[in-house]
């Protein structure tokens, strides 16, 4: 269906995100004829250059990274002419007339800040000093959201001066996964998933997002942040938030994010012992090398992996663990949850070898879709011997070509701020509350000094990451 027409400006068209995700997300949603033909994306950035030069740049950064969709020249040079650019200093009043005489009247205005959050003030204040901005404009703002509770508060206040609640749409690109939206569909539009999705049926929550990748680059960004930061207290608390809440009255913005917050809040303080921070270490075992060289820190005590035990204080999850783990340098590229049903109360077929309990596993990448397992009968006549299958669901099969449909997350989020729906945006009392959860964890280990246990790259992470579950007579799924 297509949007309404707009003007969306990118705040560092020229970077590497814009570069990566957000220009090519935008051709495969104007390829999918979601796009009316006046929309123009306008790139705003330090460098100078005219249109035909940012034309340029975004022709060579689909090819690099458009995928398939990048072959079909006839349509990318509709698209591309769509482009303009306006050179901007966030920092002064460089450009900001042009941009201002840019805008159309009566259209959706959209602002993409892919800046450094340092600069998220200075273009919020000159988009109204320079009159661009109007009661419904909407500005979209990227991680990382504050680096702790203070920062949050601060960037929210800040944004806050020149735009309302409902103008500001807060980036987690993991919501904007096919997957995890199906995780709502399958939760509420099913009878046969809620009556058993409470701690009287569930064991215990698994969720993994587990990198093969390091942090080779953007080290010194990565070293002052860690795990803990760049993972869990976003895109890891998201997904803990929409297994976790209770049934929103409508799937509406804020009902879905009321009930999110709710469950930050039920988020009960984490105990020393149920946190494991690793760090890969590869020196001295002929590996890839280890986080402190990548890091260019010798003495870092940063974690490139944490796992955590984390329990809810309501009547729904009390006694059902939710383990999360993340870790960059693992054995391979995998996020899953996984939710591990109990045993059934009393084997009928007596003590049975191989016995699994039903898991429904919800892959969000690669390969997006869900499996639910489940005991049958083994085939043939070999006796009532159990055997375990995967009731799949494969996204990619259901819409065919291999999955090159599933649009991107960040095209999917995009097209919703366009169309003016915030629910799959993190608010910004939810983004408080996250930090709120997670600055006494990281204040904990920082008193305490604790290091980072060393686990080696292409690893599952550190074994003492595996007792975490051990001790609880419980095992993780494996990474693959
Ligand atoms: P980048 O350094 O590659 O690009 C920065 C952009 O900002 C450039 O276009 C530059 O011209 C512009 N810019 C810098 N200073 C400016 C100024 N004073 N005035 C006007 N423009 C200015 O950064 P990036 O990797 O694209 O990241 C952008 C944002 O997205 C950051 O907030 C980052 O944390 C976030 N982010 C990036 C990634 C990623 O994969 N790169 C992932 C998640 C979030």
């Amino acid at each position: 269906i297509p949007v309404d027409s707009f003007d969306l400006v990118v705040f560092g068209g020229t970077g590497d995100l814009a570069r990566r995700k957000i220009l090519p997300g935008l051709f495969r949603r104007f390829l999918a004829g979601q796009m009316p033909e006046d929309a123009r994306i306008i790139g705003a950035a330090r460098a100078e250059m005219d249109d035909a030069g940012f034309r340029a740049l975004v022709a060579e950064a689909i090819g690099e990274f458009g995928g398939p969709a990048s072959r079909k020249a006839d349509e990318l040079a509709r698209f591309l002419d769509r482009l303009h650019y306006v050179a901007i200093d966030a920092k002064g009043d460089g450009g900001w007339p042009a941009l201002a005489q840019a805008m159309r009247p009566d259209v959706v205005r959209a602002f993409y800040f892919s800046v450094a959050p340092a600069l998220f003030g200075d273009l919020a204040e000159r988009l109204h000093r320079h009159g661009i901005a109007t009661p419904e404009s909407r500005i979209v703002v990227e991680k990382p959201f504050g680096r702790d509770l203070a920062s949050a508060c601060a960037l929210n206040a800040t944004l806050a001066e020149h735009f309302t609640e409902h103008q500001i749409y807060r980036i987690d690109h993991y919501l904007g996964k096919e997957t995890v939206q199906n995780l709502m569909a399958v939760r509420f539009a099913n009878i046969l998933f809620e009556p058993l999705w409470n701690a009287r049926h569930v064991d215990h929550v698994q969720i993994t997002v587990a990198e093969t990748v390091g942090v080779d680059g953007r080290g010194s960004y990565y070293d002052k942040s860690g795990a803990m930061r760049d993972m869990v207290q976003n895109h890891l608390m998201q997904l803990l938030c929409l297994i976790a809440m209770e049934p929103p009255y409508r799937f509406d913005p804020d009902a879905v994010r009321d009930e999110k917050l709710k469950v930050i809040h039920a988020l009960e303080p984490v105990r020393p012992e149920d946190i494991v921070r690793g760090q890969y270490r590869g020196a001295g075992k002929g590996t890839k090398g280890s986080y402190t060289d990548d890091a260019e820190n010798r003495d870092s005590r940063t974690e490139s992996y944490v796992a955590l035990k984390v329990n809810i204080a309501n009547w729904r999850w009390k006694g059902t663990p939710f383990y999360l783990r993340t870790g960059k340098k693992l054995r391979a590229r995998a996020s899953e949850i996984a939710i591990v049903f109990k045993e059934v109360p009393h084997s009928i077929f007596g003590e049975e070898e191989g016995w699994r309990e039903n898991v429904l596993s919800i892959r969000l990448q690669p390969n997006e879709g869900m499996t639910l397992s489940v005991m049958i009968k083994e085939p043939g006549p070999g006796g009532m011997r159990l055997t375990e299958v995967p009731l799949d669901m494969s996204f990619a099969d259901a819409l065919g070509e291999d999955g090159t449909d599933i649009p991107d997350a960040y095209e999917r989020l995009i097209m919703d701020v366009i169309r003016g729906n915030q629910t799959l945006f993190m608010r910004g009392d939810e983004v408080e509350a996250a930090w709120a959860w997670t600055d006494p964890i990281i204040a904990g280990w920082e008193t305490r000094g604790d290091k980072p246990r060393g686990y080696d790259p292409g690893s599952s992470g550190p074994e003492d990451a595996l007792m975490l579950l051990h001790r609880d007579g419980r095992r993780w799924r494996e990474i693959r």
